[in-house]
């Protein structure tokens, strides 16, 4: 792991007791997945790291181009060319009290990276995935990728619980937000891809902006606005998106198979055309 200015093992104890990310969950964080020793969507991760730390008021503590040496250091050093790279920045260490600490401190930086066999998430998305549709009830600013994942990890726990691989989430209008770590997309019986628009209410998701281009490549007609639970179980398909499952079809929800019960090959067309572009021209 880099820890403020040093590479060291994962195991070590290296974060302050008083650090606001552990105290407050002051921070955010970021995903990329890496895929032949190479970043997807890396300026697009980057761009909403940016956005998350100007909305949150955090300084990231190394430039942008140190920061990029960084996350391939992390890379190299855990030797794998497939894998996950988290990065999390908090406001820092400082004596615990609610309000920023009047003396600026040095915001924390950690960059942290594990190999992962992405043949078992194509294996995954050959069977499709269950879903478990729950209340949404997290707070009103879902846009900012901060580390508050609580009603995220409690949704996901109780997903996997009724023996279901991923939460929807909706809202008091009935309409499903997104996944408690994935974007929500149906493709109804007309043949339009439908996700929520990107409002405060949903992350803006990286791979579902790179999913829509591939989509409208391929002629497909899309509509940004929330769905029902009731629509999705009548739509021809349904999936997810996410950086490290790319796109992931959903077989049921709620116990209920969404069309024969199949993947989609929209879906399946589409996570297949998502893949292709990430190895021809990711750096
Ligand atoms: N929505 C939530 C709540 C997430 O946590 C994530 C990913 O972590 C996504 C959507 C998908 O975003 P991305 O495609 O950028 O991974």
């Amino acid at each position: 792991a880099y820890v403020n200015g040093r590479y060291r093992p994962i195991t070590d104890e290296a974060i302050g007791i008083e650090d606001r990310g552990f105290q407050f969950g002051d921070g955010l964080y970021e995903v990329w997945s890496v895929r032949r020793g190479r970043f997807l969507d890396h300026e697009e991760h980057s761009a909403r790291l940016e956005r998350s730390l100007r909305e949150l008021q955090i300084d990231l503590p190394v430039s942008l181009p140190a920061l990029d040496v960084i996350l391939r250091e992390v890379v190299r050093r855990n030797r794998f060319t497939d894998g996950l790279v988290y990065l999390q920045v908090t406001r820092g260490v400082s004596r615990r009290d609610h309000p920023f600490p009047v003396t600026p401190v040095r915001p924390t930086l950690v960059v942290t990276a594990r190999g992962l066999d992405f043949t078992t998430i194509d294996r995954r998305a050959a069977a499709g995935i269950a879903i478990l549709t729950l209340p949404d009830e997290r707070w009103k600013r879902c846009d900012i990728k901060s580390v508050n994942l609580l009603p995220n990890v409690l949704a996901k726990q109780k997903a996997r619980d009724a023996g279901a691989f991923e939460a929807w989430l909706v809202d008091e209008d009935g309409c499903v937000t997104e996944g408690s770590s994935t974007t929500a997309w149906i493709l109804t019986k007309e043949g339009t891809l439908v996700t929520r628009a990107t409002d405060n209410r949903i992350l803006w998701g990286v791979t579902r902006k790179a999913v829509r281009a591939l989509a409208e490549q391929e002629g497909l007609r899309i509509e940004q606005r929330g769905f029902t639970v009731e629509e999705a179980l009548e739509a021809r398909e349904a999936f997810v998106t996410s950086a490290s499952s790319f796109v992931m079809p959903v077989t049921s929800i709620d116990g209920r198979t969404v069309a024969n019960g199949a993947p989609g090959s929209v879906a399946m067309r589409l996570r297949e055309l998502y893949i292709a572009a990430a190895d021809g021209a990711a750096r």
